[in-house]
């Protein structure tokens, strides 16, 4: 009896074991194999819009701060310097 009820229930427990195993495994072939396209498809994708953001985003940093405007030192925001209040500590009106 011991003997018979052993025997099924090893097999049950390996085949278990193998079946879930072989999903992880499949799943993640699959999973891996939708990201792999996906990303390459994004990347392609990308490429050119991308290409053209990074222009934008150069052009605008020649010019972060025009000479008629400063960083205040308590908000940090870029103000125009009719705005500043305090020229030594570089404080806008706003924060003075
Ligand atoms: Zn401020």
């Amino acid at each position: 009896m011991a003997t018979d009820y052993d025997a099924p229930r090893k097999t049950d427990e390996e085949q278990g074991e193998e079946s879930i195993e072989e999903l992880k495994a499949r799943r993640h072939d699959k999973n891996s194999g939708k990201v792999d396209e996906d990303e390459t498809e994004a990347a392609e994708s990308f490429e050119l819009p991308g290409a053209d953001l990074s222009h934008e985003e150069l052009a605008v940093e020649v010019k972060p701060r025009q000479d008629d405007e400063f960083t205040c030192m308590s908000c940090f925001l870029v103000h125009h310097r009719s705005q500043l209040a305090d020229e030594k500590k570089l404080i806008c009106k706003d924060c003075i």
